[in-house]
């Protein structure tokens, strides 16, 4: 598929993160080297922490160029989604691409992949796409071709994707890509600098608001939870991104096991709902169940159509239900 295309469209999930910038980017860079017209297109606007990625001004956000973002989608002759399981992850671009004629091949590590492209290659056990798309470009010979910029690109989401290699990260191969990046010239020092010592001052004290008012800690569930509304947000100059990350702090506090995150989504009159944990806590089922979502064991998410008030009711319900392997 990658041999037999001319004009190719990159697209990954509804506000990306830096493992989607950085396997599209990194796919994308590695096509053009081959002679291909390839476009990076995402549903809507990504963090200002991933924007020194090589290539990042180019991408086209959906929302805000429709036309020229579904002319791109029409004429494609290959699509390839990364970092997504199904359609539904692509938001408003959902009906242009599985429309579309093109061939499409996946690129994904979440889990019960749909079956909507020609090609998925579906490793749920992987780190990271970034991993998924080196280990594809290894295999057909394609890291000779692999830039600095591409490489920075896949470190870039390996690193996000695993909280710094501290979950996900335990198997030796990532060690060995690793190597192969820093062959490359990556400079991961800077690059881990670029992507975490890059807060405004508002965004920080946003995190030492968080910290301070807003985190509830349920000692005998092993359990924490902390909210923001919109005014909240507001008062802190949230830009999206901003609180990324966050939702694993809680788990550093001795004995956790789950740490939930509901906000105001400033875009859609929802509450949108992280969850992280730790060892065999199916996030990802608790997510499902109650949140209309899903994802990883260890980091799941969803969305809820309600009041703040009424999401707090449901999360503390999801508890309560949880509470037998919360407690043990
Ligand atoms: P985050 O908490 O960073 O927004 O999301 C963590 C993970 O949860 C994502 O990588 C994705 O797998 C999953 N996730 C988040 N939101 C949703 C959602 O609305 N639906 C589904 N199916 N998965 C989600
Ligand atoms: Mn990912």
């Amino acid at each position: 598929m990658l041999n037999d295309c001319h004009n190719v469209v990159v697209v990954t999930h509804v506000s990306a993160d830096g493992d989607a910038i950085g396997s599209s980017l990194a796919m994308a860079e590695y096509l053009k080297k081959r002679g291909k017209a390839v476009r990076v297109i995402v549903p809507n606007y990504f963090p200002d922490f991933l924007r020194w990625m090589s290539g990042a001004d180019r991408i086209i956000q959906f929302d805000r160029n429709r036309a020229q973002a579904k002319m791109y989608i029409e004429c494609a002759d290959l699509i390839i989604c990364l970092d997504i399981n199904e359609p539904a992850r692509l938001d408003d671009m959902a009906t242009v691409v599985v429309k579309s004629t093109a061939r499409k091949l996946m690129i994904d590590h979440h889990l019960q992949p749909q079956r909507f492209c020609n090609l998925t290659i579906s490793h749920p056990e992987a780190s990271s796409t970034c991993e998924l798309v080196f280990r594809l470009l290894y295999g057909i010979g394609g890291i000779v071709q692999l830039t600095k910029a591409g490489a920075e690109d896949i470190y870039a989401g390996m690193c996000t994707d695993t909280g710094k290699f501290t979950y996900n990260a335990n198997d030796p191969d990532i060690y060995i890509i690793l190597s192969e990046l820093l062959r490359k010239g990556i400079d991961k020092d800077r690059i881990n600098r670029l992507i975490y010592n890059n807060y405004t001052e508002a965004r920080f004290r946003l995190l030492g608001y968080i910290l301070s008012e807003k985190l509830q800690v349920f000692p005998e569930l092993h359990a924490s939870m902390f909210t923001l509304t919109r005014s909240e947000l507001g008062k802190f100059r949230y830009l999206k991104g901003d609180t990324e990350g966050v939702v694993n702090m809680p788990l550093e506090i001795r004995g956790m096991k789950l740490s939930m995150y509901l906000r105001e989504d400033t875009e859609k009159p929802r509450i949108l709902v992280s969850l992280r944990s730790v060892d065999d806590f199916p996030a990802n089922r608790m997510a499902a169940e109650f949140f209309g979502g899903g994802g990883h064991l260890n980091a799941a998410g969803g969305n809820l159509s309600c009041s703040m008030t009424e999401a707090v009711e449901i999360a503390h319900k999801a508890l309560e239900a949880y509470q037998p392997l919360l407690i043990k």
